[in-house]
């Protein structure tokens, strides 16, 4: 495998293509909106001299990094020479099935499709492709180029063939692969989201304040990020529809948005974002 082309280059999109290529993958970065690509080039930049600085790399890794990677505005265009195609576009059904047929459609017929979805089951992409024992879902973490897991998603008709290439592939950008069944919230939302809808649940019913909540989980819990804060990072609107996708994926109501979530993403609170959430930025 050596050229790999990523939908996308918001958040994810970015950090993929970065350590893409700076494990030497020649990749395609695309995405429908000029603006998101010169944006990405800019941050893959920032944070190549920002691993300068901490000589983990060398002015010459980065430079060769930046030159692995080619940015396109369309997919027709981008997608052709593939062997492996990560798509990181909007958490959007619509969108990301849309997406999948086009890839389909210009990709060559061995190309691998991998989504980086958070919350979409990888058989609804698989279904709208001709291929889908090849698709697969690799779901990465943020920010990509420090974060060691991913998430590897098979979908229902994955062929186990698939799945070794893509955990090697993992394993060759110094990533951990996790393997795991297609089910709503895969395994990492399904354990984080809830933990974080049980704290807003007490914030709201006055049990403590935000800061003490958080407090509680660092010191006791060992975790880095208290979970209203982590919410206020992940965005308010993107916890509430994983929720709601695993209510309706479980058809279990211990899944519902704490009503406190939904009012604040009604009222555009959605964390570090819009400025505001269970704390202000
Ligand atoms: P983002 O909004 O930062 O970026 C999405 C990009 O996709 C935008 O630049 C947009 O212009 C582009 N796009 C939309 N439609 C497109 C199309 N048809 N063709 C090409 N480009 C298109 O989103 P993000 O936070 O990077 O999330 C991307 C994916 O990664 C989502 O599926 C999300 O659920 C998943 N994810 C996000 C995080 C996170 O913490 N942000 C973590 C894990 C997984």
């Amino acid at each position: 495998m050596e050229n790999i082309a990523v939908i996308g280059a918001g958040t994810m999109g970015n950090g993929i293509a970065h350590v893409l290529a700076q494990k030497g993958f020649t990749v395609h970065l695309i995405d429908a909106q000029a603006s998101a690509l010169e944006k990405a080039l800019a941050t893959i930049e920032k944070n190549l001299d920002r691993q300068i600085a901490k000589q983990t790399i060398s002015a010459a890794d980065k430079a060769t990094t930046l030159h692995n990677i080619t940015t396109f505005d369309s997919i027709e265009k981008g997608v052709a020479n593939a062997d492996l195609v990560i798509e990181a576009a909007t958490e959007n059904s619509d969108i990301k099935k849309k997406i999948f047929v086009s890839l389909d459609q210009y990709t060559k017929p061995s190309c691998i499709l991998a989504t980086n979805t958070s919350s979409i089951a990888i058989g609804q992409l698989a279904a709208v492709t001709k291929r889908p024992s090849q698709v697969i879902g690799m779901h990465f973490m943020n920010p990509v180029p420090i974060m060691k897991l991913v998430e590897i998603i098979n979908g229902e008709a994955t062929a186990s063939e698939i799945t070794e290439t893509i955990v090697a592939l993992t394993k060759k950008i110094d990533k951990i692969p996790c393997v795991v069944k297609d089910a709503p919230g895969f395994i990492a939302n399904r354990i984080l989201m809830p933990m974080i809808n049980e704290a807003i649940y007490a914030f709201a019913e006055g049990i403590s304040d935000a800061a003490t909540i958080d407090q509680i989980m660092k010191l006791g819990m060992a975790h880095p990020m208290g979970p209203l804060q982590l919410a206020d990072y992940i965005g308010l609107d993107v916890c509430k529809n994983i929720m709601t996708i695993m209510e309706e994926g479980f058809n279990n109501t211990k899944y519902a948005p704490c009503p406190l979530l939904v009012t604040m993403v009604k009222e555009g609170k959605l964390g570090v974002k819009t400025g505001e959430g269970f704390y202000k930025y």
